[in-house]
Parts: C-alpha cells; sequence; structure tokens
C-alpha cells in the first residue's frame, strides 16, 4: 500500500500541496527544522532527506509528519486526496461504523460537559460568594418589625440562616476534590440559579 502511494503521488506535488516551500534542482525549505532560509531537504523521485536536521522518509512519511499523524492515517489521507481508490486496513463494517458514530457522540458530549462544568465553576463561586455576604445584611435588614411579618417572615430573613449552607458549598468550590465539584455541577445547578435569580431580583 505505502509502495503504491509511493509510486502514484509525486512526492513534489504533494510537498507543495501541503505548503512545503519547493526552491531550486529538487531543493525545498525543510519544514522540521527551525527556519530553513537556504533549502536543505532534497526530494527525489521516492523520498526526501534534509541535510540538516536529517528526517527522511517516502511521501507517506512526509505527511504523516507535517500532520503529526501516524503513517496510516496519513495514507488514507493521501488516498482520499489524490483519489487513488486503495483499501487502507479493513474496510469498517455497519455495525463497526455506528458504534464509531456513537463513541464519537460520546466524546463530543463529555467535551461539552467539561466545558459547561468550567464556565459553571467560576460562575458559582461569584454567586455564592455574593449570596453569603448579603445573607449578614439581610439578616438586619428583613428582620420582622410586626406580628404580621414575625408569622411571614421574608424570604431573605429567612435564608440569612443558610449561612453555614452556603459556606459548605463554597468549601468544596474552594477544595481540591474535583469529583465533589463535579458532583456539585450535577445536583446544585438548580439551586445556585435560584439564588443568582433572588440577587437579582433585589
Ligand atoms: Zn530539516
Amino acid at each position: 500500500m505505502f509502495a503504491e502511494i509511493r509510486e502514484r503521488v509525486p512526492i513534489a506535488q504533494a510537498a507543495q500541496d501541503y505548503g512545503v516551500q519547493l526552491g531550486r534542482g529538487g531543493m525545498a525549505h525543510c519544514p522540521f527544522h527551525g527556519t530553513d532560509q537556504h533549502p536543505s531537504m532534497k526530494l527525489y523521485p521516492n523520498g526526501f532527506k534534509c541535510f540538516t536536521c536529517n528526517e527522511h522518509g517516502d511521501v507517506t512519511d512526509l505527511v504523516a509528519k507535517l500532520r503529526g499523524l501516524p503513517p496510516v492515517d496519513a495514507a488514507r489521507e493521501l488516498n482520499n486526496r489524490y483519489c487513488l481508490g486503495l483499501t487502507i486496513g479493513q474496510a469498517a463494517t455497519p455495525q463497526e461504523r455506528a458504534q464509531q458514530r456513537l463513541e464519537a457522540e460520546k466524546r463530543r458530549k463529555r467535551r461539552e460537559l467539561t466545558q459547561a462544568f468550567k464556565e459553571w465553576e467560576v460562575h458559582a463561586w461569584r454567586v455564592l460568594s455574593e449570596y453569603y455576604r448579603s445573607l449578614t445584611r439581610w439578616k438586619e435588614q428583613y428582620a420582622p418589625q410586626t406580628l404580621e411579618e414575625l408569622n411571614s417572615p421574608s424570604v431573605f430573613y429567612l435564608e440569612a440562616n443558610k449561612k453555614e449552607y452556603i459556606a459548605y458549598l463554597l468549601d468544596i468550590l474552594d477544595g481540591d476534590s474535583q469529583m465533589q465539584k463535579v458532583r456539585l455541577f450535577q445536583t446544585h445547578r438548580d439551586e445556585v440559579r435560584n439564588f443568582e435569580q433572588r440577587l437579582q431580583k433585589l
């Protein structure tokens, strides 16, 4: 398979297509070591070699190194890009493809959840800190003055009793246990949102 690619994809063509700058006489600016002002990579019909950093290989190796891919994936890419129509590795069965899609979907969801958690973590800490500071004020500000108020105290006055609880939540967010934080994210998102809304209503 690699031999066939070597035969069918001219390395100079591929090098150019992948952004390697060609110089004169089959020489090219090597993309693998620092600035290569004088082209020090030689392109042969069957491969390349850099006389400065000693990188070498065939067209698949070149693309694999340029793209940071395993050779078999580079071969797959060349196969597609140059319409070679080769069978690279084993063709996936429909079941395997379905499985791959499922796994890709799982990875995507996990990434989204991680991102949502990171954003929430910072935000929740701000909300809870502000909430905690407000509780002391509310205790005095909303203390019942009349018998009627005593019978149905303001929600803000009642919240003032939550100081310890809020401190406990803040402790988790300040702590080292990522697991506890994630669990907090899963179970307390709505509650933190309620706190936030209450703060906004003031
Ligand atoms: Zn080089």
